[in-house]
């Protein structure tokens, strides 16, 4: 496969004012639409494209709710992010008088087999060092407090548990939304249904070419926010190689206890290998079904040629371990796929192209990233702008792994 960022488009260039801009951010979907809404504020000359109309199905920015919690036991890296994305939500929703975020506090449970496996991770270990570190209030539950406090769930003897008063969920589609609408209202200029197939970033240092389906774009800086569809654009290259794509399921099964966001939390439980872990949400909006999401990272998908179709051995299969800890019908489920971007450390990618300071790449999915995307929205256009970042960026460089 040819790199599209390696077309010569340059020569016999003619500026067309009507289609330069300071910054153009590739793909508007959880990170470019943050991303753009913070350069549109700034008073920028900003354009996104996006080649459906966020919010859409097809990326990893769908299907109704992302869980969010402040102490990321994936890494302490990650926690001014989400505490800066809390306030940013805040704001939006102040502006908008959306709920976009909802606090139903959570919980992260062992089975009590030894292990608690997320994203590489002791988990539950790793977020109780860093609550404690970061003063997040929360308590540690054993076993006997686990049922006390959470009787409609069944759990493994020698269960333990971590609660989070501040955890809760967003909502993806609401949220992207929301960036659009905010920044076109502050003068983003905005093209969806428009595909980018090639990109020329010159000498690496000034003006970027983009060129779409459609039409052809200039800009100082170029942010690359395309999410499952960054290793097409980066074409076979090292920095490419950073990226694996996983296509991952999530189920709505039926309940047969009120599991309601009123009374219950959002929840992972965090088994002994990716495999046994799952995570989840309350029956939210007065529904009676709970949504749960299970990851895999054996084989990859090109984001192009999804299998939608979930097949209903991997819905048993998926019952049964839910089943473990949920009182819950395997009739009447529904599921829905979504494209994981992964890291080999589980991580984030915010850095420029190597050998380049024109194009940015913003990456960051590893399956949680959406509870950052508004502070990697504000993070993205500090460094697209040459101003100080708010968080310090050493962690979400190309060369680290
Ligand atoms: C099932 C699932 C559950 C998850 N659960 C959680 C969770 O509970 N908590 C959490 O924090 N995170 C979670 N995540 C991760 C989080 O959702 C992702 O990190 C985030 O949505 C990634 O956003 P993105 O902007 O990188 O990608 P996307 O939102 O997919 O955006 C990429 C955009 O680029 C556009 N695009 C691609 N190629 C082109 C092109 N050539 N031209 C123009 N446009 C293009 C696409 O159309 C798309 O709109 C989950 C992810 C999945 C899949």
């Amino acid at each position: 496969m040819d790199s599209l960022l390696s077309g010569i488009l340059g020569g016999n260039r003619t500026l067309n004012p009507m289609n330069t801009f300071d910054v153009i951010v590739a793909g508007l979907g959880a990170m470019g639409s943050a991303t753009l809404y913070q350069l549109s504020k700034s008073g920028r000359k900003v354009l996104g494209i996006d080649r459906f109309d966020p919010p859409h199905e097809f990326g990893s920015t769908h299907g109704e709710t992302r869980l969010t919690r402040s102490s990321i036991g994936e890494g302490e890296e990650f926690v001014p992010l989400v505490l800066r994305s809390n306030e940013i939500w805040k704001e939006l929703s102040a502006a908008t008088g959306r709920e976009l975020h909802r606090r139903t506090g959570g919980l992260i449970f062992t089975e009590g087999g030894g292990g608690s496996v997320l994203h590489g991770k002791d988990i539950l270990a790793e977020t109780i060092r860093i609550a404690d570190k970061f003063g997040i209030r929360h308590d540690v539950l054993e076993s006997e407090d686990l049922r006390k406090r959470f009787p409609d769930l069944k759990f493994g003897s020698g269960a333990r548990g971590y609660f989070e008063y501040e955890s809760g969920y967003l909502n993806p589609e609401l949220c992207v939304q929301t960036n659009i609408e905010q920044a076109r209202r502050s003068g983003a200029d905005v093209k969806t249904g428009e595909t980018i197939v090639s990109i020329d970033q010159g000498n690496g240092r000034t003006g970027v070419t983009v060129i779409t389906d459609k039409g052809r774009y200039e800009c100082g800086r170029l942010v690359l926010s395309t999410g499952a569809w960054i290793k097409k654009l980066l074409g076979e290259s090292a920095a490419s190689d950073r990226f694996r794509i996983f296509r991952q399921v999530m189920y709505w099964f039926n309940a047969e206890a009120d599991y309601s966001e009123e009374h219950f939390p959002v929840y992972i439980r965090a088994g002994d290998n990716e495999r046994s872990s799952y995570y989840g949400f309350p029956s939210v909006d007065g529904s009676r079904s709970i949504k749960v999401g299970l990851e895999q990272f054996e084989d990859e998908s090109d984001p192009d040629n999804v299998n939608r179709e979930v097949s209903v051995d991997d819905a048993d299969a998926a019952f049964e371990l839910v089943s473990q800890n949920f009182r819950i019908r395997r009739e009447g489920a529904r599921s829905k796929t979504c494209l994981y971007t992964v890291t080999e450390d589980f991580g984030f990618v915010i850095d420029f192209l190597p050998g380049t300071e024109n194009v940015l790449v913003v990456s960051p999915c590893s399956g949680h990233g959406f509870k950052h995307s508004a502070g990697i929205g504000l993070l993205a256009k500090q460094v697209a702008s040459g101003e100080e970042p708010f968080a310090d960026t050493a962690s979400f460089r190309f060369s680290v792994s």
